[in-house]
């Protein structure tokens, strides 16, 4: 398959003139189109004086299960993902847990479950103080989000924005699991609110119907935002099947990257910056594979080291939840996507955080091992989830080359206190799926039904999955195991920066789509303040 060229670089930015093994000369080259690298890409080429190179290892977001909302799952095992799978789990009962990622154009947002989500005013606050830098706190955020969205609800001038590039609406015309589920959780004495987008996340939380990236019913993903609208632009080249292989260094200074389309290998160089965005796997594993890493992993795998940043790779974290299903007596209708409302909750007020982070699912899933204890024909569930789980993972290297898979240990429930807050996690699914509200929409209550404490433990291990929000693998902060500062720029190298899921120092409460909108924004803010444009 060859690469898949919407522009040819312009004749400022001609390729390969002077060395005729390089493919192509830009400003900027952005590393993944996913949720950070199109709203990256997309601002930097608002600057018609600049040229960008976007790289996208995956194919056109032109498929029905991308774009017709209540198809999102037909993407999970196609080629439109990346297929992860951690390694085998002591911890969970010894499985290896599939963690999907978006292999095409929107990445993660054109796969995933469209839920806009702008995380707790805390988690901000948290990330300013990792960094050091106020820019990164609420106020400043907020004013990010307030250019990216074009809100379709209740006006919330001091929190929302208007016409900006990412369409998110009000879930529409909800469904009686969703109505139910938000009418439960009142009744257990958590607030509803308008929006999951507003004063929830600023307080102890509450419930609320979802914020989406649906426009006129179909998925209007961070691609069809930023890029889509530009790609006649004679300053933006979009490459498609085009993986990215290594960093191209003179000493310590990034000038390119090496890419392959099938067996062609390719060069493309930077004459500014290169920036990683594609996800908090493959960002640092190319990292890792271009020399800059862990030194013991590099050596490992005979990789000279180019900069020993022992914090690429590690503090792997995800959002972990347990399937809880419920029968119903008649099939349940699917709304847009299938999940249109979310629970946060400090369980205690006195935390920073919520710890519980729930949204009901109009179709049960169960994972192989809970399924054979039987999954009813019709149904619905609550996706039960730790909104901060305190298990850290890592990432290692499988050989020195890009082919070579990634191997990733991502030890969910590794730490004791993930156990016992999965039981108080699905405890509250279960108050209210037996609150008045449900009545009738439950038949009764299938998984885990009644079970005794280390029977629940049991049930815990083998219904874990990912809420598929893997990030923190490079993490911004300026302690040692940091490896992006404040501006994202990488420790150690000059002309590179990170933009993507993995400079998270820890976990946002909730979806991280919407954040990596804010790293990519933020991303292109600093990166014009850099450059003078
Ligand atoms: C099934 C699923 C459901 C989800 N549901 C939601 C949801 O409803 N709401 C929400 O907020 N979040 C959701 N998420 C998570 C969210 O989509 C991601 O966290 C987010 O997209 C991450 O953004 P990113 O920029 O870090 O990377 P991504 O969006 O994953 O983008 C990375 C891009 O880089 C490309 N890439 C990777 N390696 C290379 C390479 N070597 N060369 C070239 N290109 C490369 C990838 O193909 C991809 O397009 C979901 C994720 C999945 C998988």
């Amino acid at each position: 398959m060859s690469p898949s060229i919407d522009r040819a670089p312009s004749s400022s930015a001609s390729p390969g003139r002077e060395d005729p093994r390089v493919s192509g000369r830009y400003d900027f080259i952005v590393c993944g189109a996913g949720s950070a690298g199109c709203a990256l890409a997309g601002r930097l080429a608002e600057n018609p004086a600049i040229s960008v190179l976007l790289i996208e290892a995956g194919g056109d977001d032109e498929a029905p299960e991308v774009l017709v909302p209540g198809r999102w799952p037909l993407n999970l095992g196609s080629e439109r993902d990346w297929g992860f799978v951690a390694q085998p789990n002591p911890h969970l009962n010894h499985r290896a847990i599939p963690l999907n990622m978006g292999k095409v154009l929107g990445g993660g947002s054109s796969i995933n479950v469209m839920v806009w989500a702008r995380a707790h005013q805390n988690d901000w606050e948290h990330f300013a103080e990792e960094a050091d830098d106020e820019a990164w706190g609420y106020h400043a955020v907020l004013e990010i989000y307030r250019r990216i969205e074009d809100w379709q609800g209740a006006p919330d001038p001091a929190r929302r924005g208007l016409g900006g590039p990412v369409h998110v609406e009000r879930v529409r015309d909800p469904q009686p699991v969703a109505i139910a589920m938000v009418n439960a959780a009142e009744a257990l004495g958590m607030p509803a609110f308008e929006s999951p987008n507003g004063a929830m996340m600023e307080g102890r939380g509450g419930v609320a119907f979802n914020d989406l990236i649906v426009k006129d019913g179909m998925r209007a993903s961070v691609f069809r935002a930023y890029i889509l609208p530009k790609r006649h632009q004679s300053n933006l080249t979009v490459l498609t099947h085009t993986q990215v292989s290594r960093l191209i260094l003179s000493g310590t200074t990034v000038i390119g990257v090496e890419a392959f389309c099938d067996s062609a290998r390719l060069r493309f160089m930077a004459d500014r910056e290169v920036i990683l965005c594609m996800g908090a796997i493959n960002t640092p594993k190319t990292l890792m594979q271009s020399g800059i890493g862990p030194q013991e992993e590099l050596r490992r795998h005979g990789i000279p080291v180019v900069q020993h940043l022992p914090g690429v790779g590690r503090n792997h974290q995800d959002h972990v939840s347990f399937g809880c299903i419920f029968e119903s007596r008649t099939p349940i209708a699917m709304g847009h996507g299938g999940s249109e409302a979310t629970l946060y909750w400090k369980t205690d007020p006195g935390m920073r955080l919520p710890d519980v982070f729930q949204c009901q699912l109009e179709f049960p899933v169960a994972t192989p091992e809970t399924a054979r204890r039987g999954v009813p024909e019709h149904g619905w569930m609550v996706f039960a989830g730790l909104s901060h789980p305190k298990s850290r993972g890592s990432l290692h290297l499988s050989g020195p080359e890009a082919h070579h898979p990634i191997r990733i240990e991502a030890n969910t429930l590794s730490h004791p206190e993930d156990l016992r807050r999965a039981m108080t996690t699905i405890e509250i699914a279960r108050e209210m799926a037996h609150a008045p509200s449900f009545r009738g929409l439950l038949k009764r209550e299938a998984l885990p039904g009644r079970l005794d404490a280390s029977e629940l433990q049991d049930y815990i291990r083998h219904a874990a999955v990912t809420f598929w929000h893997q990030a923190c693998t490079a993490k911004m902060g300026v302690d040692s195991m940091s490896v992006v500062d404040n501006r994202l720029r990488v420790y150690g190298l000059e002309r590179l920066r990170i933009a993507d899921a993995s400079i998270f120092p820890d976990m946002p409460s909730g979806n991280t789509m919407a954040p990596c909108v804010v790293i990519g924004e933020r991303a292109a803010e600093l990166i014009m303040a850099t450059h003078g444009l």
